[in-house]
């Protein structure tokens, strides 16, 4: 009597328990399968962009290699190894955007080639064996490491705007301040505004100096405005309107 009371007791809680279980596991797997699709959505895939098309501006040639050998030898072309370790990840972050935006919008080179090995049209790059060579034979190792490094660890990062990458153009120095793009090349990209950029003034070539004749500055702005007038004898003939 004892046992069939205890059987009795058991199934009433089984009937009352069990909804509950099986609310939280389906409430448990909900929840877990909007947390995956919110992931997968944010993710940019680039899983189709793992090799890369680079031509050899020098000889014309066009050589096939993974995006990881690559950027490799983009970094440690576009900065100096012994800058700090986060300033050549950020680097790789932008050199990566950067070529995959040149993949996926056809860049300059389209169809023969992805990109370039010209720092004035594409970014630079060179080659493992030419950049050691380029190295004093002590650093050698640790600066190529660090280069590495740099680019592992910040594997699979992208500068994205709305989900896609942004045409990450970069400078060694602006100035003090950005410019838009549509006063530079006409194009206008909602991402590149105007900021100021604090911290260059350390930088060797912040500033420069050029020196030309009243004839030559007469010249060079008529090739310009073909009305250009100037009256060097009034002490406001030249004014600086804006400063950047
Ligand atoms: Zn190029």
């Amino acid at each position: 009597m004892k046992k069939l009371l205890f059987y009795f007791f058991f199934i009433i809680i089984l009937i009352f328990t069990m909804p509950i279980i099986f609310t939280n596991k389906f409430k448990t797997e909900e929840v877990v399968s909007e947390e995956v699709k919110e992931e997968v959505e944010e993710k940019f895939d680039y899983g189709q962009y793992s090799n890369i098309r680079l031509l050899h501006v020098d000889t014309g040639e066009v050589e096939n290699m993974d995006l990881d050998t690559y950027l490799y030898g983009v970094v440690s072309s576009e900065m100096p190894a012994n800058f700090e370790l986060e300033a050549l990840k950020a680097q790789s972050v932008v050199a990566r955007t950067y070529t995959i935006y040149q993949i996926k919008n056809g860049g300059k080179h389209f169809p023969v080639a992805d990109i370039c090995d010209s720092s004035v049209c594409c970014q630079a790059w060179i080659s493992k064996e030419d950049r050691l060579a380029k190295w004093e034979e002590n650093l050698r190792d640790e600066y190529w490491n660090k280069i590495v490094k740099a680019v592992n660890e910040t594997k699979g990062k992208f500068v994205l705007y709305h989900g896609e990458p942004i045409n990450a153009l970069f400078h060694s120095n602006s100035g003090g301040m950005t410019e838009l793009s549509i006063n530079v090349w006409g194009g206008n990209f909602p991402y590149f505004q105007t900021v100021e950029t604090s911290g260059e003034d350390a930088y060797t070539s912040y500033s420069s100096e050029v020196e030309i004749s009243k004839d030559e500055l007469i010249k060079r702005m008529l090739e310009k405005y073909s009305n250009f007038k100037i009256n060097f004898k009034d002490e406001k003939c030249i004014e600086i309107l804006e400063n950047r």
